[in-house]
């Protein structure tokens, strides 16, 4: 009996010091995914699918989806992925860089489409791109007070000396990060600390390229590709463009996310099938 009291006292002491941490604030307030929007950031066209389909679709024309990802969890905002550069958005025709490259369309700048959410790009502490490619990092600029969380891989090649001349990175859409604080990573990382938002090394599209788990709390996890796969049919078929830096990474990546989704029952939300983005409710909807 004597002992039993003596623990109830320890408990009860421990409960009181743990709470100058802050009992104010119950568990569900300090961790855990509140909400994530998805926004359309852009649209690409292509006249050749076979590019990214090695094999089948030749000469087809085929259009992608680029979706941007904003979560807000309860100890800060994580934008993945950044879309198409807000300034295509004023060129009637779209951009396109080359003759046989995709040409990009944007029907609303992501600046806008924020503010629509009342959401200030400065309030957005944490940001990470799946890879450095055009149609991910085109408005990282805007994210000025934000860690960027970054394979070192990537980082080596995004703000490396070759960034323009062999990665024919668009520089000028994230060079101002260089100056933010920046986390670099290798292999997987749990950004807020409580697991529900994770970041999942999957090198092979580019030599850095990361995805992202995400634990929604009423619809569950989903795992946001980047250009881990870049259509459902490619997933299901293990097709990699034969322009990805290293094809035996790009499989053993989607083996690798196989296994998670296996592990956790997570959804595959492939970023540029538009057959599956068009299926998604995006911002200013939002989902949990
Ligand atoms: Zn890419």
């Amino acid at each position: 009996m004597r002992k039993l009291v003596r623990i109830v006292s320890i408990t009860i002491i421990a409960v009181i010091v743990a709470c100058f941490g802050g009992c104010a604030q119950s568990p569900s307030q300090t961790s855990g995914v509140q909400r994530m929007y998805v926004f359309n950031c852009g649209e690409s066209t292509v006249s050749d699918m076979s590019r990214w389909t090695p094999g089948v679709n030749i000469g087809k024309p085929g259009e992608f989806s680029a979706n941007c990802y904003l979560i807000q969890h309860a100890r800060g905002w994580l934008m993945f992925d950044s879309g198409i550069n807000d300034n295509v958005a004023t060129m009637p025709k779209g951009f396109q860089r080359g003759k046989d490259s995709p040409r990009y369309i944007l029907r609303k700048p992501l600046r806008v489409q924020l503010s629509e959410i009342g959401v200030d790009p400065a309030q957005v502490t944490h940001v990470a791109f799946s890879h450095t490619h055009g149609d991910h990092v085109g408005n990282g600029n805007l994210f000025s007070k934000a860690t960027l969380h970054i394979q070192q891989a990537e980082y080596d090649i995004a703000f490396g000396s070759a960034a323009v001349s062999k990665w024919n990175f668009e520089v000028t859409s994230y060079d101002k990060l260089r100056a933010n604080p920046i986390v670099k990573l290798n292999g997987d990382h749990d950004v807020f600390g409580d697991g529900t938002v994770r970041l999942i090394s999957t090198p092979g599209h580019t030599p850095g390229h990361q995805s992202l788990f995400v634990r929604l709390p009423q619809r569950g996890p989903v795992i946001l590709t980047g250009d881990m796969v870049h259509l459902q049919d490619n997933w299901v078929n293990r097709r990699v463009p034969a322009f990805n830096f290293n094809r035996e990474q790009s499989l053993q990546s989607m083996e690798k996310i196989a296994a998670l989704m296996k592990a956790t029952g997570a959804q595959l939300w492939i970023n540029h099938d538009k057959t599956q983005s068009d299926q998604i409710p995006k911002a200013p909807a939002y989902l949990q």
